[in-house]
């Protein structure tokens, strides 16, 4: 017997098998990305897809909303519960939209945002100037300390009190280091701005209590769902009591319509996959490879940004080895090590073509990898970085990555069921 998918669309039904095998054949070092377990790819591969649910719990605009309405509350308390937040708005599509949604209750057009640079680990949306964010408001970026790729909140209060932005967006997308969102409360009010904290990738490691978390000092925090919290892709907001109203109308109706309620069922699957003990596990050992992947790659000659890490990810400054970014990325792609290459702090480079390359550690963790083989695969990276226009050693190194992928099964999928499973 032939799934549904196989019957009606073999292209896709092909397809998608080849992504599983890259997916399980390959090391995913991108710290962005996860792997869901089955229970979460389950949820959000169900009927709730089918339901239309605008509005939210108890006020929507079309009938039918027996099972949604306790779904979303369930996805709501548990959100609530995990964070330890006033309120939760599980419905924004993602992380970029979270962050709209958030400026968006907060301020007006035209009022000033301050955030992170992009080329120094900010994200697009926090006011870049490729972003909407930078045309619907008034954009000012902080930046490190380019000597020791640290944050630097002397120049961040000062920039903040010359600026006086309505809002600071604290957090980042590529920075190695534990950030004071206390600190930046602090200087949000002294300037008398909103603070959003944007833990997009390092949600998991707050749950986990190993990052502090920015609860009692952002107005707004915002998060995805699918990066070290290892939920479906999607996004998330949590508030005090006093921003909820706002809050919630800022992401419906002011930018989204109907939710996702396949991607909410399974984020309330992840919310409750993150609240035991087993997950507070995977967040310690997430940093504990990491920084023995860090500590490893400093033995064999690597510049890391910052000189470490504290949390899940790291950024090698390759000047030193005279590679570019992107030629790295594209030969540990071909000995099945993922990457992404990346700007670093003060990088004379062009952002096409960097001379950084990130890491990360929460998909390995996933996968059941531990600190003796974070090392072995710093040992891999460093071969190829050895021997970048050598074919045949970096398809040797891809061999022994195979091996070692075998070892270490990522979660079993859904999407293409067993014979003996759900056919549809
Ligand atoms: C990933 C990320 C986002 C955006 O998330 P998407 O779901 O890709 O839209 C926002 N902010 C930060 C800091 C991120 O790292």
């Amino acid at each position: 017997m032939k799934t549904a998918l196989e019957q009606y669309d073999p292209q896709i039904y092909e397809l998608i098998r080849q992504e599983e095998a890259r997916q399980s054949g390959s090391i995913r070092l991108i710290p962005s990305e996860n792997y869901v377990s089955r229970a979460v790819m389950m949820a959000s591969s169900s009927c709730l897809t089918n339901k239309y649910a605008e509005g939210y719990p108890g006020k929507r605009y079309y009938e039918g909303q027996q099972v949604t309405d306790l779904i979303e509350k369930l996805a709501q308390d548990r959100a609530k519960k995990l964070f330890k937040a006033d309120h939760a708005n599980v419905q924004p599509y993602s992380g970029s939209v979270a962050n709209l949604a958030a400026y968006a209750a907060l301020i007006q057009p035209g009022d000033t945002i301050m955030g992170m640079s992009l080329s120094h680990g900010g994200h697009l949306t926090h006011g870049w100037k490729v972003s909407l964010t930078s045309k619907y408001y008034k954009s000012v970026s902080y930046e490190v300390n380019t000597e020791t790729g640290r944050l630097d909140f002397d120049a961040i209060r000062d920039l903040a009190k010359k600026h006086r932005p309505k809002i600071i967006i604290s957090g980042a997308t590529a920075y190695p280091r534990t950030i004071d969102f206390d600190v930046f409360g602090e200087i949000a009010q002294e300037v008398g701005a909103f603070l959003i904290s944007d833990i997009a990738h390092i949600a998991g490691l707050v749950v986990a209590g190993i990052h502090k978390s920015p609860v009692p000092y952002a107005d707004v925090v915002s998060t995805t769902t699918h990066k070290t919290l290892r939920g479906p892709r999607g996004g998330m907001l949590l508030c005090k009591a006093e921003h909820a109203e706002k809050v919630d109308k800022a992401v419906f109706p002011g930018l989204q319509g109907g939710p996702h309620m396949h991607t909410l069922t399974a984020i309330a699957v992840a919310m409750a996959e993150a609240d035991t003990p087993e997950f507070v596990a995977y967040a310690q050992q997430v940093v504990k490879n990491a920084k023995a992947l860090a500590d490893k790659l400093l033995e064999y000659g690597f510049n890391l940004v910052t000189g470490g890490t504290d949390n899940h990810l790291m950024l090698i400054d390759l000047r030193n080895k005279d590679i570019p970014g992107k030629k790295l990325a594209k030969a540990l792609d071909r000995a099945r090590i993922v990457t992404n290459y990346n700007t670093v702090p003060g990088d004379p480079a062009p952002p096409f073509n960097p001379s950084g390359l990130r890491l990360g550690t929460p998909a390995i963790t996933t996968r059941g990898m531990r600190e003796s083989e974070a090392e072995q695969i710093a040992t891999f990276i460093h071969r190829v970085t050895e021997n970048i226009d050598k074919e045949s050693i970096i398809e040797q190194v891809g061999k022994e990555v195979l091996l070692l992928c075998s070892q270490f099964p990522v979660p079993e999928h859904f999407i293409i069921p067993q014979r003996n499973g759900y056919r549809g």
